[in-house]
């Protein structure tokens, strides 16, 4: 008798992140929790935004030390307020990104994603506008 497909033994359960029913097979154990095939794309998609809005970060924060210091050293009163707008303008953006980085992390919603990814698109312009 030939051994029975392993495919074919199969259960059904409930994704708890989004509650729809999908198939596993039976004894199948992942780590952590067992979701979705959607809810895990969804995740990686998440992190990859998530990562990029991060490394964004980075730069913002060492342009933001750059006008910080190009502050203290700036003689004329024009150029003092000229690098406080722009570290006001920069702030700006960072919270503005650290906003964002919450909103990703506990979407649990494909349909954001694409919204988030216009609104991260604006942050870097608006940041390199500053520039
Ligand atoms: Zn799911």
């Amino acid at each position: 008798m030939p051994e029975p497909n392993d495919k074919l033994i199969v259960a059904l359960v409930e994704c708890p992140r989004c509650g729809n029913p999908f198939m596993i097979k039976k004894g199948q154990k992942r780590s952590g929790e067992l979701i979705c095939d959607n809810c895990i794309k969804l995740e990686q998609r998440k992190k990859q935004l998530a990562d990029s809005v991060i490394e964004s970060q980075k730069k913002i924060e060492s342009s933001i030390k750059g006008y910080k210091s190009s502050l203290r050293v700036a003689k004329s009163q024009q150029t003092k307020q000229l690098y406080f707008d722009k570290i006001k303008k920069t702030s700006t953006v960072l919270n503005k990104s650290v906003e964002l980085l919450k909103k990703i992390e506990e979407t649990n919603d494909e349909k954001y994603i694409e919204q988030f990814k216009k609104l991260f698109e604006k942050m870097k312009k608006e940041y390199a506008e500053n520039k």
